[in-house]
């Protein structure tokens, strides 16, 4: 379907156009987060399009449904297999060891904020080509971090007017204590194994981690047992911190003890935002610990924790959005040579910092007063013959309905206008 019933060509399935009052909605949103994170000392990272696949292959996990299934990869000219980002992590990972990023300090704080690809089915608040942003700070073991992760996505919500988001922790443990849980998940689920899908039976070999987050084999794991009940001491002494952590901040959470992530990389500390308001896929963003990935990207022994939003999922959960912001001026003009006295007094407005505009169409002056109207101009000027010869504006507060002649020359004007 390229064409409407028109026969006009409409947008890509999966792609989402953002219209001017959307995206005023869009820019606040960018605005806060970056705000917000600079406050928590994160630095921006800007991220390229697409990477070599391979390096998804190898982080975000082969056997992931993510990798699978939802990866948009094609071969360049020059015959690469490329891949159009699915998620923000690998490519930070990639720039931390490239740059030797570690080298300007033990621990490294990013933010960004991005477009990402994923071939999924398309539906509430996702799209396939999707806005997130996301945090990652790379060298710290402490809880202490990932509950600062956790409280900075929070704030930004809370500022962003997002009322009744749940958060679920849970810890997953570390591949030390991993090998007791794995051992026991594949006993409890050996009897079952015929009755999984296609893909689990493949991941009960590969990663049986993985079909704890299957979506068609949910009921069946129903009373499978949890990463948290085989814990180690010192896993259970990070996930005790983290809760300490986020009592301080009067955080309130939920120990979900069945929470794992679709993604291969994470240990520990696992968590996610939900909100009722989303229905089956409830789930807004999430993240978490992941101490092994830049070890296993041929980086030194270095933990990390981080997460990601769906912006496109936050804005669905945001209020009423705020009215477009109208026009500082809109300039009248009652007959042609007015208009260009009019026209050369509009661009020194521009200059000068105001935002203004005036009609390029040779409306009436009637039709010109409601097009400031529609601007939501705080001010008009009026500019006709009378006041040509006279060396005046009139100058209209749009609000009030009053009226004040001003000599016509810009300082005049500006002095007027900028009260
Ligand atoms: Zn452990
Ligand atoms: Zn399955």
């Amino acid at each position: 379907m390229k064409m409407d019933s028109n026969n006009k060509f409409i947008n890509v399935k999966g792609t989402r156009d953002i219209l001017p009052e959307e995206a005023v909605m869009w820019r606040r949103m960018e605005e806060i987060i970056r705000k917000n994170m600079e406050n928590y000392n994160y630095k921006e990272l800007r991220l390229p399009t697409f990477e070599y696949t391979e390096l998804f292959r190898k982080s975000t996990g082969e056997d992931t449904e993510l990798v699978q299934k939802q990866m948009y990869t094609f071969q360049d000219k020059g015959g690469r297999s490329l891949t159009l980002k699915p998620e923000g992590t690998p490519p930070v990972a990639r720039m931390y060891l490239q740059y030797g990023l570690k080298n300007k300090s033990p621990l490294q704080k990013f933010y960004y904020i991005e477009r990402m690809f994923r071939q999924e089915k398309p539906q509430k608040g996702r799209y396939r080509e999707f806005s997130s942003y996301g945090a990652e700070a790379i060298g710290s073991a402490s809880a202490e971090t990932d509950a600062e992760l956790i409280k900075s996505a929070l704030d930004i919500m809370d500022e962003l007017g997002i009322k009744g988001i749940e958060l679920n922790i849970n810890s997953i443990g570390c591949p030390k204590c991993r090998v007791e849980f794995i051992k026991q998940l594949k006993k409890f689920l050996e009897p079952k194994l015929d009755s999984l899908c296609e893909d689990c039976k493949q991941r009960f070999s590969t990663n049986p981690l993985r079909i704890m987050d299957c979506k068609v084999d949910k009921d069946k794991l129903t009373d499978a047992p949890v990463p948290l009940d085989y814990i180690c001491d010192d896993c259970e002494m990070h996930f005790s911190m983290l809760k300490k952590y986020l009592d301080y901040l009067n955080v309130h959470y939920v120990v979900n003890r069945k929470l794992v992530r679709g993604l291969d990389y994470y240990t520990k500390t696992v968590f996610e935002f939900v909100h009722s308001k989303l229905g089956a896929q409830d789930e807004v963003g999430g993240g978490g610990r992941y101490d092994g990935l830049i070890k296993f990207m041929g980086g030194e022994d270095t933990p990390a924790s981080g997460y990601a939003v769906g912006m496109d999922r936050m804005l669905l959960l945001m209020p009423e959005a705020p009215k477009h912001k109208g026009i500082d001026v809109f300039v009248v003009t009652l007959d042609k040579e007015s208009d260009i006295i009019g026209w050369k007094l509009l661009s020194l407005l521009r200059e000068g910092g105001f935002s203004a505009d005036k009609d390029s169409l040779g409306r009436s002056m009637k039709a010109q007063f409601r097009e400031a109207d529609r601007q939501d101009a705080t001010w008009t000027i009026i500019i006709g013959e009378e006041e040509r010869e006279r060396g005046v504006v009139q100058l209209k507060k749009m609000e009030t309905g009053e009226q004040k002649e001003v000599p016509s020359d810009i300082e005049s004007i500006k002095e007027e206008i900028k009260c």
